[in-house]
């Protein structure tokens, strides 16, 4: 039987991974490989949490296959330099792989794929990450989307998305070639035990994103249009990093949210079906406009007036220090969970990019080393949503009030009291602005800071005022 290299990416499974399955339709051996090539991410090579999750999505797909009578091999290298060894070891006759789309990682797949062919080789990318691939979907000039709805829109009438594959009962096996290094080689788990709390939430691997999946059918789902906004609920799927490392394909998602549609559960469907929609949107936008992740989608923000942050401050946000409890909650959660509600990404990101004045990349990129969904795409689009200098974006002039944000979704102040502990003691309208309560504050947290770090009138009107400098000057 001749042999294919299979390039395992960021689809991190059996099921639906149309790369393995071209390799077994095409009557090849796979040989399942995966290549630890982080320089190769430009400037954003995978951050710590991300990291961490994928040590462990690894060793559970390194399980499954050998379950099935193959194997996974790692290696550390260039990528191009580490499959053409491969080919020459194994006298593999074609590659495959499944693509990505970050702009780094496009550009280099394109000259492996250009180089290989000129080796002879037989070599596919397919799609096993996206209901509709960037460019397939464009506006009747041709040109590509900026706005939401219209996209999700042309989205929901063009799209084709595939049946769903189970995964290959049972997988042929090569001896060939090198046997690649260990995990623990690749240096991805943490060297210091900070995850260890992380897996009490999550279960990294295939058969983790099917119980995820499971549980949000059979749970969150029934009330997803109404809860998605309460952080104090499971009110979402979690499937963020599933979804993120390819541990289940997006159509599955779709496929078996619509087998559970019937009367009371449509709306919830839809929302939730649209919501993914907001994962291709960014993806449309970074592959259209791979210069976001650095600069602003707006230019008209290229001389914003942006603070530089004190080092006191950055750190104190980072830390969950900040003085505003649902802020500090928010990233108090990202840190112990390594994930954070939606809600609450746009609080945090909104009291420091508007209260702070500080620039959003400096929140992109706490989150891109601190977030287990770390995805450039989302990231992107979520940071410079929150900041107001994106596509389609809060207009910057609307800044989030964190004390009625609380207030509204976060009614029992219980979202707090989990995340900010010592603030638990404080009656319930005491938890979402406890600088309002300073005797009660003074006696039942009195670590806690006493006010705000910046003032939330204070910092709400001098955000504005800066707007109103860019606005003239633009
Ligand atoms: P659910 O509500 O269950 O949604 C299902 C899926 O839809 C999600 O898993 C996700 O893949 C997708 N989705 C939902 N909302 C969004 C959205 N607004 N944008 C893009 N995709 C969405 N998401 C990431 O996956 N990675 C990131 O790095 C990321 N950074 C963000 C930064 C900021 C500042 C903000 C405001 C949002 C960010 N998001 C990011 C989007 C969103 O917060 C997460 O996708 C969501 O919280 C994941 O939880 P869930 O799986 O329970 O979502």
């Amino acid at each position: 039987m001749a042999t294919a290299l299979v390039w395992f990416r960021n689809d991190l499974r059996l099921a639906d991974n149309p790369a393995l399955q071209a390799a077994l339709d095409g009557g090849y051996t796979p040989v399942p490989v995966y290549i630890h090539a982080p320089s190769e991410h430009g400037e954003w090579a995978p951050g710590a949490a991300s990291n961490a999750w994928l040590h462990r999505s690894l060793d559970a797909l390194s399980g499954t296959l050998e379950e099935r009578g193959s194997r996974l091999r790692l290696f550390v290298g260039p990528s191009l330099d580490t499959l053409e060894t491969l080919v020459a070891a194994t006298g593999a006759e074609a590659v495959f792989w499944n693509r990505r789309y970050e702009p780094a990682l496009e550009q280099r797949d394109t000259r492996i794929k250009k180089a290989l062919r000129q080796q002879g080789l037989h070599v596919e990318s397919f799609n096993s990450a996206l209901l509709l691939e960037p460019w397939t979907v464009s506006t009747k000039q041709g040109t590509p989307f900026r706005v939401f709805t219209p996209f999700w829109k042309a989205a929901l009438a063009q799209w084709r998305i595939p049946a769903c594959e189970a995964a290959p009962a049972s997988l042929p096996s090569s001896d060939a070639g090198p046997a690649g290094v260990s995990l623990d080689a690749l240096k991805l788990a943490p060297a210091l035990d900070w995850d260890r709390a992380f897996w009490t939430h999550w279960q990294p691997g295939e058969a983790g994103a099917e119980d995820a999946l499971e549980a949000f059918v059979e749970g969150a789902l029934h009330a997803y249009a109404d809860d998605r906004d309460r952080p104090d609920r499971i009110g979402t799927s979690r499937l963020s990093p599933h979804l993120h490392f390819g541990e289940i394909a997006a159509w599955r998602v779709v496929h078996t949210l619509e087998e559970s549609r019937r009367a009371g559960t449509a709306a919830h469907i839809d929302t939730a079906i649209k919501e993914l929609g907001w994962r291709e949107f960014a993806h449309h936008l970074l592959h259209h406009f791979p210069e976001t992740p650095a600069s602003n989608f707006n230019p008209r923000f290229d001389g914003f007036d942006w603070t530089p942050p004190s080092r006191a401050d950055l750190d104190a946000w980072r830390a969950g220090r900040t003085g505003v409890p649902i802020v500090d909650a928010g990233l108090r959660e990202l840190w112990t969970t390594g994930w954070m509600h939606n809600r609450v990404r746009m609080i945090v990101g909104s009291y420091l990019t508007k209260h702070m004045r500080v620039h959003w990349r400096h929140g992109a990129e706490w989150f891109w080393d601190t977030l287990v969904d770390a995805d450039l795409a989302s990231n992107t689009l979520g940071w410079q949503w929150v900041a107001g200098t994106g596509a389609d974006a809060a207009p910057y002039f609307r800044v989030f009030n964190p004390v009625t944000q609380a207030e509204k979704f976060d009614p029992d102040g219980a979202y707090i009291a989990r995340w900010v502990p010592e603030l638990a003691a404080l009656p319930v309208p005491a938890r979402s602005a406890p600088w309002r309560f300073p005797e009660l504050l003074r006696d039942c947290a009195p670590d806690y800071p006493t006010h705000p770090i910046v003032d939330l009138a204070k910092g709400r009107d001098a955000a504005l005022e800066a707007y109103r400098r860019q606005r003239e000057r633009a």
